[in-house]
């Protein structure tokens, strides 16, 4: 880290760091208590009722693959970014994986 905090351009703010995820939440099983013993039956941690996963930034490379079958290249990168404390502004940075 370079020691200086990346500021807002819309209102000067302190940023954070975040990533884009994007979360699916199981219908039926979060109003349950998360401390109910003996209720799993499949020993699983009691941590399946949000399934997060990371959001990718999808782009065509403009390449074309293949002899025979020409399939367009997609590039996948992971998206990060920063996020505004005052004004809530979101800066978005796609990085390859
Ligand atoms: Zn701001």
């Amino acid at each position: 880290m370079s020691g200086a905090e990346p500021v807002c351009p819309k209102c000067g703010g302190r940023m954070v760091k975040g990533e884009l995820k994007t979360r699916m939440e199981r219908l039926g099983t979060s109003a349950m208590s998360p401390f109910a013993p003996g209720m799993s039956m499949s020993g699983l941690p009691a941590m399946l009722d949000d399934v997060v996963s990371d959001l990718s930034w999808e782009e065509k490379t403009g390449e074309k693959k293949g002899f025979i079958f020409k399939r367009e290249e997609t590039r996948r990168m992971s998206v990060a970014g920063l996020r505004c404390t005052v004004c809530g502004y979101i800066e978005l940075y796609a990085r390859e994986k």
